[in-house]
């Protein structure tokens, strides 16, 4: 027997409908780039998405075609990710600060027609055009007395384009299991890799995103997604405001402490995603200039772990609460976030912030487990360590043309790469990257552990672990440390005894070295196999 329920399918344009109908006059703020803070709403995103989808039809794009954007959040990139949708074809979102070499890869990779940039990036893509000889169309997203002089082959101002169509035009039809959008994993080791989202999927995400226990976004808040739209499929943003008729506060290409402070400040933002390097940034710019983010109450912080250094300071000085998530690009992006469980609701002060240095629960729709080599399970202790796989129907299956590849074990879960401990209430942990974890005479050693740790001594700026050959354990902890301008290191001993109420003894740093800068990964993760080639001779003196 079937149910008799409508057949409704899950699209994303639906979700813009909805805000339009809704949530009409529900403001959409940006800081353009090219400088002035430009304010639209739902309604008018809504018709101008649809002249783009009307234009894109018009220029012989297909369902299923790639089209692609490699832009900041602004209204502008907003209208261009549904109108790309609405007329059937997959949003390409390329990351910027990917190498040169790497966004031509990948632009030849996903085979995308168009682009739409950000004036910011045509130096940078006139570099490339010659290498990416099937986009047909640069849509350049800026009017008419913005446009550049370019060498693009046929470019167009994005105002002068849309303004061709009228807009009279009904949203292409597609199935809600048709391919929406694809976004490629930043590719550290090897090529990148593309995730292909549907209809289905970015919606069912966004609908979990919302829950009460998670984003928990509601018509009265103020969004402003730090996290721009080209990592990891923007943590959902773009679909779980409009979906419940938040308004959307985009940060454009500043994403400086004091640009991100002046907007929280005059858009009275109350929520906020980014990485844990934004935070940092910002707090630095609280504490240097005495100011206040008194409208914010939420801020969702995941992509690399939170240390308990950052989540105390916004709780306990500033009154946000930090929601840590993780997730990756493979899941949407969501995979857990934190809330308080009744079971643990007791906890207070350094308890509490303990328990937060966890990656949290995952929600509806996501199953977890975590195993050892073998495939066996590890128990929920929030002791042992084991492989993090996952479930669950916005959660990758396979690649993009690397579909022969199998990425899911007999059970139907994808190893997410990750090592992690789940407790006996559910709450995972991350300890590491599996290619990232120390093996010291057969047991693991979290770097992450180490690095949440060492990052809350007196002036250390940044912490990374590695591992060091080691004669006798075979690897063991080397801590290198950024120190914030003018502050001296710690010795090794001073770092050690810093340590030692906070780890295990036998996973104290063996050496401990100091260096300018950390480097990072396009996504801001610290990029550990290049420390590790930096480091792989290392020996303690
Ligand atoms: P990219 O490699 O492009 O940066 P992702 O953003 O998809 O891709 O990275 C996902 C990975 O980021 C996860 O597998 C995990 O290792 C790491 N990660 C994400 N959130 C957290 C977190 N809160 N704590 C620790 N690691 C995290």
């Amino acid at each position: 027997m079937l149910g008799l329920m409508q057949d409704w399918p899950l699209l994303m344009h639906t979700v813009l409908d909805h805000a339009a109908i809704q949530h009409p006059k529900r403001e959409v703020v940006s800081r353009s780039i090219e400088g002035p803070f430009h304010r639209t709403d739902y309604a008018t995103v809504r018709g101008r998405a649809l002249r783009v989808a009307q234009r894109l039809a018009r220029d012989g794009v297909k369902p299923g075609d790639r089209v692609a954007t490699l832009a900041w959040n602004t209204w502008r990139h907003l209208e261009a990710w549904y109108g790309i949708t609405g007329a059937g074809a997959v949003y390409h979102t390329v990351n910027p600060r990917l190498f040169p070499d790497q966004i031509a890869w990948i632009m030849n990779h996903a085979g995308s027609r168009v682009l739409m940039l950000d004036l910011t990036f045509v130096p940078l893509v006139q570099q490339l055009a010659a290498r990416m000889p099937q986009v047909e169309r640069y849509v350049i997203l800026t009017d008419a007395a913005h446009m550049p002089e370019t060498s693009l082959p046929n470019a167009i101002a994005y105002e002068d384009w849309i303004a061709e169509v009228d807009g009279d035009f009904a949203w292409m039809k597609v199935d809600e299991g048709a391919a929406a959008g694809i976004c490629y994993t930043s590719g550290t080791t090897g090529d990148p890799k593309g995730v292909v989202y549907s209809h289905r999927s970015n919606v069912i995400h966004a609908l979990v995103c919302n829950q009460v226990d998670a984003f928990g976004l509601g018509a009265a808040d103020r969004v402003m997604p730090v996290v721009p739209m080209f990592h990891a499929n923007g943590w959902s943003l773009a679909l779980c405001a409009p979906m419940v008729g938040a308004a959307l506060i985009m940060p454009g290409a500043k994403l400086d402490g004091a640009s991100v402070h002046e907007l929280i400040e005059r858009e009275r933002v109350n929520f906020s995603a980014a990485v844990p390097t934004v935070w940092m940034m910002l707090l630095q710019h609280l504490e240097s200039t005495g100011s206040r983010v008194d409208s914010m109450q939420r801020v969702a912080i995941g992509g690399s772990a939170c240390p308990p250094a950052i989540t105390k300071a916004y709780q306990e000085k500033y009154g946000v609460r930090v929601i840590h998530a993780w997730g990756m690009t493979e899941m949407s992006p969501v995979g857990t976030l934190f809330a308080v469980k009744p079971e643990v609701a007791h906890l207070t002060g350094e308890e509490m912030l303990r328990l937060q240095a966890k990656q949290g629960t995952p929600p509806y729709t996501v199953e977890m487990k975590i195993t050892d080599d073998a495939g066996a399970p590890v128990p929920w202790d929030g002791q042992a360590f084991g492989r993090l796989k996952v479930k669950g129907p916005a959660i990758s299956r396979r690649y993009f043309r690397r579909e022969e590849e199998e990425i899911l074990d007999a059970e139907g879960f994808f190893d997410t790469g990750d090592v992690a401990t789940m407790d006996e209430h559910g709450y995972m942990e991350i300890t590491d990257r599996s290619k990232d974890v120390i093996k010291s005479g057969g047991e693991w050693i979290s770097s992450i552990a180490l690095e949440n740790a060492a990052v809350a001594y007196p002036g250390v700026a940044e912490a990374a672990v590695v591992a060091m050959a080691d004669p006798k354990w075979d690897e063991r902890p080397l801590l290198i440390l950024v120190m914030k301008p003018g502050v001296l290191s710690p010795s090794l001993d001073q770092m050690r005894d810093f340590l030692a109420d906070k780890v295990a003894k036998w996973w104290l740093p063996d050496d401990l070295v100091v260096v300018d800068e950390i480097p990072h990964t396009a996504t801001g993760k610290i990029l550990k196999t290049r420390l590790r080639e930096m480091f792989k001779d290392h020996k303690k003196i």
